[in-house]
């Protein structure tokens, strides 16, 4: 068996030391005799794993005791509806900074619940840079304003945050762990699992905990974010093994020297791909130099017509998953924290190589 290089947006890449380590305690974790999968969700051992996860995550990301760290079913795109459901009660209205694909997605999950105040958009620039913050209308009586930080699809990321005395919420789902972030400048962070933290099944959620106070009681009781507060999580079973495997890439990711360690890695290695991208009149991104992401590269090639060639030589070179998202096309390598420099410059040489074979 030879593992390859995956570039999959999500579900990602996991480091391999971890997968190793899961495989190892796999019939028999630390002596009890099971799997992590088969033991109860309320056994000293389980719990052992889930106060381990939350430790490890409070002391990479520095996160202060005003904040709960939950772990939440559903996917980030449950979110984008309980997050409204929860935290708009006793407000008229949310805001929204508009930056892609995911941003949108949320925003409509969110009319649902309330008004949606789309503070600005990047829409007509086809989503290739941020608008400007100063020019953001904010309403300051809203419940919140949520931001994408990295939109996955549209390879296109943001590190600075708006001026507002408004909670800030935040979509972390492909960045979280990626780069040094300020907890304390967000009201609530989320982040689906399955891209730098583990397999899918579980949300990260980072919330302060004076927002609690907003969850009303006639949500749906696994819904209601002060339920899961007061329940450590465990309202109902959890998804055991994710949060395991969590607690493994928490683990490991310490071993590397933390998030700051990570974070010289990833800048390296976004630099490496961008330079050969932006060097060549073969391949190009479209995001505005200042907004690209250092997770997930989009690029298209100058002859659109060689793209399925590209893919398929691609994957026969060991390079798995280059495919651009079915809704816009083109090229895409998800470059997470488990995606070593190795795998960047295995991709760039392949690219080269495609470029000379294919070039006018
Ligand atoms: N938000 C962002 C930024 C994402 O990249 C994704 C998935 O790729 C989601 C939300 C949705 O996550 P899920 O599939 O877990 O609902």
């Amino acid at each position: 068996m030879s593992r390859v290089y995956n570039f999959c947006s999500g579900p990602a890449a996991l480091p391999e030391a971890v997968l190793k380590k899961a495989q190892a305690e796999m019939l028999d974790w630390h002596g009890a005799g099971v799997s992590v999968m088969e033991m109860s969700h309320r056994s000293t051992e389980f719990m052992s794993i889930l106060a381990s996860a939350k430790a490890r995550l409070m002391r990479l990301l520095d996160i202060s005791d005003d904040y709960e760290v939950l772990f939440v079913q559903g996917g980030a795109s449950t979110l984008f509806a309980q997050i409204p459901a929860n935290l708009t009660n006793g407000f008229d209205s949310a805001c929204y900074l508009d930056t892609g694909a995911w941003s949108t997605k949320a925003i409509k999950e969110a009319k649902k619940y309330t008004k949606v105040n789309v503070v600005a958009s990047s829409k007509e620039q086809n989503y290739t840079t941020v608008p400007a913050f100063a020019d953001l209308e904010l309403d300051e009586s809203a419940a919140y304003l949520h931001v994408c930080p990295n939109e996955t699809i549209g390879g296109l990321e943001f590190a600075d945050l708006p001026e507002t005395n408004l909670p800030i919420i935040a979509d972390l789902s492909s960045t979280i762990l990626s780069r040094k972030i300020d907890v304390s400048k967000y009201g609530m962070i989320y982040a689906g699992a399955q891209k730098n933290v583990g397999p899918a099944g579980v949300v990260i959620c980072i919330i302060r905990k004076d927002l609690l106070a907003r969850c009303s009681d006639s949500l749906p009781t696994v819904w209601n974010f002060a339920n899961l507060a007061a329940n450590d999580s465990m309202i109902n079973t959890p998804p055991t093994f994710a949060i395991y495997l969590a607690d493994l890439v928490f683990e490991w990711l310490e071993e590397q020297g933390g998030v700051e360690a990570i974070e010289a890695v990833n800048i390296a290695k976004a630099k490496v791909l961008y330079d050969f991208i932006d060097a060549s009149d073969f391949y190009a991104n479209p995001i505005d130099p200042a907004y690209r992401s250092r997770m997930n590269v989009p690029f298209t090639l100058a002859d659109a017509s060689l793209e399925s060639l590209f893919l398929e030589e691609s994957e026969a070179a060991g390079l798995r998953t280059l495919a651009g998202h079915r809704s816009v096309g083109g090229m895409r390598a998800s470059i997470y924290n488990a995606m070593p420099m190795a795998g960047i410059e295995a991709l760039i040489q392949f690219m080269r190589e495609f470029e000379n074979r294919h070039a006018q």
